[in-house]
């Protein structure tokens, strides 16, 4: 992997983009052309206690200040609508922090606000993230009542005392509780974060956290994600201190997801993604789905971040400076980037190792132009059969490369290698 003049270095979560000095000019100019569709991010940053693993906490907040941020928010939701009135909205998330946390009446003006003001497709897929402690019959309603139809839930394990471990106040019943209370509406898909490679964690914990959702519980779905943990966090702090086992090595973690995957194969779970399962043919993820594939996005709240067109937007990540923006009537934007030429050639990378777990170099070369496209295609072929030789995609057949499991273990970095590889054409 090698960085670019854009900053960074592509990879499935992100694409550098180069700084524009003029976000509101990017702003303007990217909604002179509305895209026909897109998906909508709404960020809710408050969380009631730290999860001592998460990178995201940014502290919690009381009642007054739940009512005006969910007030900006709905303001900042009125004001955008009119650029996108020709927009389909395909999917809505509210990602966080925690919004499940926010107020009952809060959850039902944003959710009526988003009916009223956009035109949201007949199938959208509205996804409420939610933690488990706090998510009561009251916000739930509110949620099922005005068009939430997804729920993603941050269970992370079942397992009390490695949730306790790792700063998660409820036990293993509330869990179940939750998931019952959820999934007994019967209105909603109901997926599970289960994270796996968590210190302490034996292949055993592992299949019984497995088992737990897929036997004992109605859940529609199951992510699976690895734990990776930045050193300045309060669990690295713990483990060394030697409060806390150590992280699983690398093998260890790949024992763990092979064990997963043969699992979850055996339960007859859909792969949606390299890292999602569906339990339920209501489950779509189809939010997820479209962000692997770089679909128009546009956000909301405080340091949420979106794309369209060429531009990728950030905005204000300050309370202070969010709401002097939306009160003036602005979009609240604190940056803006343009992406590279290469950026539609690296969105179908990203979107094929995510949701087909393989990679086509013709077909990734097409989204280049025509003079490139050859280049584009022989530099991946390249790159493709290096990756298949060290075992990371079996040999192609009907001309794309399908991912191993070494290949699904290490997406990230396979991804980052292949979008960097196309990339080259354009400097060649
Ligand atoms: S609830 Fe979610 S966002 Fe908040 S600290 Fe815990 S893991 Fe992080």
């Amino acid at each position: 992997m090698r960085g670019t003049r854009h900053g960074g270095v592509r990879s499935l979560m992100g694409y550098p983009a180069a700084e524009e000095p003029e976000p509101f000019a990017a702003w303007d100019r990217a909604v002179s052309r509305p895209p026909r569709e897109a998906i909508l991010y709404i960020h809710i940053p408050y969380c009631r206690s730290r999860c001592s693993f998460c990178p995201f906490y940014r502290g919690s907040a009381d009642e007054r200040e739940w009512r005006e941020y969910a007030a900006l928010l709905e303001k900042e939701l009125r004001q955008t609508a009119s650029l996108f009135a020709g927009t389909v909205i395909s999917t809505v998330y509210f990602g966080g922090g925690t919004p499940s946390d926010l107020p009952p009446g809060a959850i039902r003006r944003l959710l009526r606000t988003l009916k009223s003001c956009y035109r949201l497709a007949n199938d959208c897929e509205i996804t409420l993230e939610s933690r488990i402690d706090g998510f009561d019959e009251e916000r739930i309603a509110a949620a099922l009542e005005n068009g939430v139809n997804r729920f993603s839930l941050g269970v992370q394990t079942f397992d009390t005392d490695l949730r306790r471990a790792l700063g998660r106040t409820s036990d293993r019943e509330t869990v179940l509780k939750l998931i019952e209370l959820l999934t007994g509406a019967g209105q909603a898909s109901v997926a599970a974060d289960i994270l796996y490679g968590l210190p302490g964690q034996t292949p055993k914990m592992l299949l019984n956290d497995l088992d737990t959702a897929v036997k004992g519980t109605a859940l529609s779905g199951i992510s699976f994600y690895r734990l990776h943990l930045h050193e300045k966090l309060p669990l690295a702090g713990k483990i060394r201190q030697g409060l806390m086992p150590a992280l699983p090595g690398e093998e260890e973690c790949f024992e763990l997801f092979s064990l997963a995957e043969d699992r979850l194969e055996e339960a007859g779970a859909k792969r949606i993604s390299f890292k999602h399962f569906s339990l339920h043919p209501r489950e779509r993820d189809l939010h997820n789905e479209l962000s692997a594939w770089k679909s128009p996005c546009i956000p909301f709240g405080i340091g949420a971040g979106g794309r369209i067109g060429v531009w990728r937007f950030g905005q204000a990540g300050e309370f202070d400076l969010y709401r002097r923006l939306t009160e003036e009537g602005r979009k609240p934007l604190a940056s803006a980037g343009r992406f590279p030429a290469d950026h539609a050639a690296g969105a179908r990378i990203a979107g094929q190792l995510n949701c087909r777990m393989n990679c086509d170099p013709e077909y990734t070369a097409s989204a280049a132009p025509e003079e490139l496209r050859e280049k584009v295609r022989k530099n991946l072929e390249t790159a493709l059969s290096g990756l298949a030789a060290k075992g990371f995609f079996h040999p192609p057949r009907f001309g794309a490369y399908r991912l191993t499991r070494r290949g699904r273990f290490q997406c990230g970095a396979v991804a980052s290698e292949l979008m960097e590889c196309a990339a080259r054409a354009w400097e060649q």
